[in-house]
């Protein structure tokens, strides 16, 4: 391994006051918050508090920075671009540490945060690179007018985002909103603010004027709910439990019909036709559901296997978890692929979600426990013979959980796959152009993969059918979450005859 690579195993000088106005201040209350090593369960440092009062300032400094005549807002777009190439050259420069910040905070194996930072510059260009690419239309109107529109920047955004993805979650709110010049109050979730305040820094030193990013750690229901409801507030974007979404929708309308962009959970499928090549299979949907400990939006934790293939399948599973379990651990060690789950609350959750899939009757193959010792670390666990009917067949389980289903048709794999509240992602493993046809056709979801699962890009746009969302982001579509289209007409004069 490339020993430039090694991480930061204790990172000095982390930022871990509030951002406001381009300072790093103390919270309103003096009150701060601690924030967690999942891989050892202590604390490791304190973070200030966000709360309502500390909200209201950084909603003031980002209205003000988008006040008509503010350097922001005079900016150019192809200036703004720069801004965002300049931040992603510094994500790039400080991924190792980083990448480290997301180790200690989330548990992230190291390897992983790292790359999942250097990613993440990669949306902040692809952003870069769009920002003067904003254009309007001119319409041809009946009558003497001339009718062109504007699309213009939808004002402040509230950005409220989950520990799972620090990096790359930031990245998918500030790149598009930024791009089309909104301003920003970001909520990072309460198990990562390290990582979000770093990137907060980057922000100001890549030359953002002061108040266009700001960073306000919290807790959701006292400094979320406070973004949320904030009347000066134009556009909330969310990640995260579909419950909470549920609530942000509300708030967010009551307050002040605030223009809502929501990703949230679900329970995604993944269909293994006969036909597939079996290995290419096992490995994409072990992966599928097991990638960041199974905390992903979109893990595969259904698993639908023809019924020819089933055994094989399922004895391949368990291989593939018992091997997993050889590189659970210290998330620092590079060989490391499965580190802790974020937190206790998530830790006990998923616990008892696995206990509910025995009682239910489903075979365990693998794991089914707590790895035991220090920290929050699960054993990768496969259930087979899950019917549609258990908990762990329906409920968002966000650990490193495989349950696997039986079935004879693809229309009866479609019928089943689509019966759920959820539709996030979904997959088909074939070799038939006439199963995958049918199946990206039938199947109700935001991103449909064929022989592959959880490849998302820069370009192309993500998001969620159902309870899974509201709104897509990334790609060219993720830049109309933070624009509002004005339709400007002008009275054409004509000559006197
Ligand atoms: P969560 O509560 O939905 O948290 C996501 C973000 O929303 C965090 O920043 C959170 O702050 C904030 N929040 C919580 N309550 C809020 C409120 N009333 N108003 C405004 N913001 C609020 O998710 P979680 O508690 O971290 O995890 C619970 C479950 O959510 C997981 O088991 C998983 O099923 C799902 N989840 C999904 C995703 C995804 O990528 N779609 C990501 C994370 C979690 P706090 O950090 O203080 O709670
Ligand atoms: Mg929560």
């Amino acid at each position: 391994m490339d020993s430039k690579l090694e991480p930061v195993r204790d990172p000095k000088d982390l930022y871990t006051k509030i951002f406001i106005n381009d300072e790093f201040v103390d919270s309103v209350s003096g009150r701060n918050f601690p924030t967690i090593n999942p891989a050892t369960g202590k604390k490791f440092c304190d973070v200030s508090e966000g709360d309502k009062e500390d909200i209201d300032k950084a909603v003031a400094a980002a209205k003000e920075a988008f006040k008509l005549g503010s350097p922001w807002r005079r900016m150019d777009a192809s200036q703004r671009g720069r801004l965002l190439y300049k931040l992603a050259e510094l994500f790039e420069r400080d991924a190792k540490l980083i990448g480290s910040i997301i180790t200690l905070e989330m548990g992230k194996p190291f390897l992983q945060a790292y790359g999942e930072t250097v990613w993440s510059a990669g949306i902040l260009r692809y952003y870069a690179g769009l920002a003067d690419k904003v254009g309007g239309k001119t319409i041809p109107v009946d009558g003497d007018y001339f009718c062109y529109t504007r699309h213009e920047p939808v004002g402040v955004c509230g950005q409220i985002i989950p520990w799972n993805y620090p990096a790359s979650m930031f990245t998918w709110k500030v790149g598009p909103a930024l791009a089309c010049g909104c301003t920003i109050v970001v909520k990072p979730a309460e198990q990562t603010p390290l990582s979000a305040l770093h990137l907060a820094a980057l922000c100001k030193e890549a030359g953002f004027p002061p108040g266009v990013v700001n960073v306000v750690p919290g807790y959701g229901p006292t400094a979320g709910a406070a973004l949320t409801a904030h009347p000066d507030v134009d556009k909330v974007a969310f990640t995260g439990s579909t419950e909470v979404g549920k609530l942000i929708l509300q708030a967010a309308g009551v307050a002040n019909i605030k223009r809502t962009s929501l990703e949230l959970g679900g329970k995604s499928p993944n269909v293994i036709m006969d036909d597939a090549d079996l290995d290419e299979a096992v490995r994409f949907a072990h992966e599928g559901v097991m990638e960041n400990a199974g905390q992903c939006c979109i893990a595969g934790s259904r698993t639908f296997v023809h019924e020819k293939i089933y055994d094989q399948f399922v004895a391949k599973s368990r291989e593939m978890a018992e091997k997993r379990l050889l590189k659970t651990g210290d998330p620092f060690d590079l060989k490391t692929t499965q580190g802790p789950q974020v937190d206790e609350e998530q830790y006990k959750k998923i616990l008892e979600m696995i206990e509910s899939g025995k009682k239910d009757g489903a075979k365990l193959e693998s794991g089914g426990a707590a790895v035991g010792g220090d920290g929050y670390f699960i054993k990768p666990t496969v259930f087979s013979e899950v019917t549609d009917n258990m908990r762990i067949a329906k409920e968002e389980i966000f650990g490193p959980v495989q349950q696997i289903f039986k079935f004879k048709t693809l229309d009866e794999a479609i019928e089943r796959a689509n019966a759920t509240q959820y539709g996030l992602g979904a997959a088909i493993f074939t070799k038939s152009i006439d199963n995958a046809m049918m199946f990206t056709q039938g199947i109700r979801a935001g991103t449909v993969w064929v022989n592959l699962y959880n490849f998302v890009t820069p370009q192309a746009p993500f998001g969620g059918f159902k309870l899974s969302g509201l709104g897509r982001e990334l790609g060219e579509y993720g830049m109309s979450l933070y624009q509002e289209v004005k339709t400007v007409m002008m009275k054409i004069p004509q000559k006197n005859s």
